[in-house]
């Protein structure tokens, strides 16, 4: 028995080395870690810096962070001061390997609501997708000749991917009667895929989640809702979903589901890949738009727990009282 177990330890050890004589790729994010991995296949190995469910926006590195990106060989980033941190945590790293920017040769959507501010979110767009892969596998091959055409097929079998997608996200949103072409949403994220698929988009806060909504975004939004009788109204799986369940019990409009947008999903959900993501995202907005589909939403259940705790609490508090006076009652 100790042969099997010396033998699987050895094993494990092996695969560990083997892992670790691969050249590192680093993305900020989890959507960049899923298009590297697509091009790399097996050949690098790809980590990430913001874990998935974290929101980049506000992201504070840890030391490991730094001592990850000085390990790594190639840092890509998504720009457009969706990263905020990213600078000083390059240089705290003291890493001379090269940062390569997704976003480089998009023309970014300007935000009306902060001057000057470029929106970050790029990736929403499938077509604008097209310029990250290929940013990343222009980088590796630059990197990397002797793969040239490995990355070269998976590029080409990725971008197969992504076009597919794009082709059945603007067929599916045709299927929502065009004064419903509404999503309101926590922070204005969507504004890429808005454009491209021909949804209006209205949400709470600008595109960074670093500020607040105003009571008049509450209000605007609240409007929205009732002129254009939208149906329903979309948490986003890394923004507290407060304000939107508030919205939703005020103006009637249900909550059709979770939403995507600055990180992945978890691994045993339908949207832990890029592609897996935007077609999760149009599948639950379609469905909520146009068929009055709700989906089950984690909120719910955490109130639920939240109140079967308390109810819990109280029943404990109340037995407690009761064999407190019985066994007054028994002394008397
Ligand atoms: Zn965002």
């Amino acid at each position: 028995m100790n042969r099997v177990y010396t033998f699987i330890i050895c094993c494990i050890l092996s695969l560990q080395l083997h892992a670790q004589e691969k050249p590192t790729v680093i993305a900020s994010c989890s959507m960049i870690a899923d298009m590297c991995k697509n091009i790399c296949g097996d050949i690098l190995a790809v980590d990430m810096i913001v874990p998935v469910g974290g929101d980049p926006h506000i992201y504070e590195p840890t030391p490991s962070d730094a001592r990850k990106v000085s390990s790594g060989d190639i840092v890509f980033i998504n720009g457009l001061t969706f990263e905020g941190w990213i600078g000083d945590l390059i240089e705290n790293a003291a890493s001379k390997a090269p940062v390569v920017t997704v976003t480089e040769g998009i023309e970014p959507i300007r935000s009306d609501k902060y001057q000057n501010s470029a929106d970050p979110h790029a990736w929403m767009d499938l077509e604008l997708a097209q310029t990250y892969i290929l940013n990343i596998k222009d980088a590796l091959v630059a990197l990397y000749p002797k793969y040239e055409n490995e990355f070269e097929q998976n590029y080409q079998r990725y971008q197969k991917q992504i076009k597919d997608l794009d082709q059945y996200i603007l067929s599916e949103v045709k299927k929502i009667d065009q004064q419903k072409r509404v999503l309101i949403t926590s922070h204005d994220a969507f504004a890429y895929y808005g454009k491209r698929y021909g949804i209006q988009l209205e949400a709470l806060m600008g595109i960074s989640t670093e500020s607040d909504a105003r009571t008049s975004d509450i209000i605007r939004v609240s409007r929205i809702i009732k002129e254009r009788k939208v149906p329903a109204i979309f948490i986003e799986s890394t923004i507290n979903p407060k304000l939107i369940k508030q919205i939703s019990d005020d103006s009637g409009a249900k909550i059709g589901g979770e939403l995507f947008a600055d990180s992945l999903g978890e691994e045993d959900s339908d949207a832990d890949t890029y592609i897996n993501m935007l077609k999760h995202n149009t599948d639950v907005i379609v469905g909520a738009l146009s068929r009055g589909e709700i989906q089950e939403t984690k909120i719910d259940a955490d109130d639920q727990s939240q109140n079967w705790l308390l109810y819990g609490l109280l029943a404990l508090l109340l037995i407690g009282g009761l064999l407190f006076m019985a066994s007054r009652i028994n002394k008397t």
